[in-house]
């Protein structure tokens, strides 16, 4: 048996001083209520999920409630969920505005395919009893006066108050992760970033399970998660790895962000290139969230 454990981030960046205590709360409250689902002998996916969607609804981060738009003003959405034990996993990319995106790809897991994008990927959400709302209702004040910022005056689209993951471990050493996130602000329509992509932005295994924030075509041309689960396997130390990645993503691959990870017996580990990543982390010993 060994310690259950839940890690959860909400997104790499660099947030303004003033709401870093509000991005870490956030991802407190979302740690322990995938906390509590452990706890109540709910599986790592169910875990993670929840975690996941308690981010999605709150509006301060990058994914459901507040997301990021595309260059158009548009929502496009992007989510992934991977069980280390059975290897299920699901993504969706470029979906309509879903307010929980984590649990249509909870879903997906079900069916033999992995990935789903853009109109087919809505329609099969709707089929399967999803509901879809008005882009309004997950578009804050916020994020619109932020792609104003990043399409009229040409601001960088900084992913600050980014994307939101999960990964979670039980007693029993199982894993699971999940990623959720509306992507970079100003986005060309239809792009696709690393979160739903299995192997890159979301991965878990019996070994280990990995969620990524960040430049999402760099953690995509470094094919990152895949990478640092398979170093962890044949021996390299988790946080080492972790570490070494987030440098190579950075200078052979030209992009900034985060990872959190967790292994059958170890963690918490995080590690970031940015100015900080919001994080906090649940264990039946206590909980704690930092920045
Ligand atoms: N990685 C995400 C993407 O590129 C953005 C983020 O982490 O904030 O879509």
């Amino acid at each position: 048996m060994v310690k259950p454990l839940l890690l959860v981030h909400g997104g790499a960046g660099d947030l303004p001083e003033a709401s870093r205590p509000l991005h870490a709360a956030g991802c407190l409250e979302a740690a322990e209520a995938g906390g509590a689902v452990l706890e109540s002998g709910g599986s790592v996916v169910e875990a993670a999920c929840t975690a996941v969607e308690v981010l999605e609804n709150n509006p301060i981060y990058n994914a459901g409630v507040g997301c990021a738009l595309t260059r158009n003003g548009r929502v496009s959405l992007d989510s992934a969920v991977m069980d280390g034990k059975s290897r299920n996993a699901a993504g969706l990319a470029a979906l309509d505005a879903f307010p929980n995106p984590v649990r249509i790809a909870q879903r997906m897991m079900e069916e033999p395919e992995v990935l789903l994008v853009g109109q087919p990927a809505s329609e099969w959400a709707e089929r399967h009893g999803f509901r879809r709302v008005p882009e309004d209702e997950l578009t804050t004040e916020s994020a619109r006066k932020q792609w104003h910022k990043v399409v009229d005056e040409g601001a960088d689209p900084n992913f600050a108050g980014g994307t939101v993951g999960c990964v979670a471990r039980d007693a029993s050493g199982n894993l699971a992760a999940a990623t959720s996130t509306g992507g970079t602000m100003g986005k060309m329509p239809g792009r696709v970033g690393d979160s739903p992509l299995i192997g890159v932005g979301t991965y878990a295994d019996d070994r280990c399970a990995l969620s990524t924030t960040g430049h999402g075509e760099a953690f995509m041309r470094a094919v990152f998660a895949a990478r640092v689960a398979d170093a962890v396997r044949y021996g390299e130390d988790p946080q080492k790895a972790l570490c070494r990645m987030l440098d190579r993503t950075r200078d052979f691959f030209g992009g900034y962000g985060g990872a959190i990870l967790i292994t059958a017996e170890s963690g918490p580990h995080y590690f970031w290139t940015t100015v900080g990543m919001s994080h906090a982390w649940w264990s039946p010993d206590g909980t704690g969230s930092g920045i």
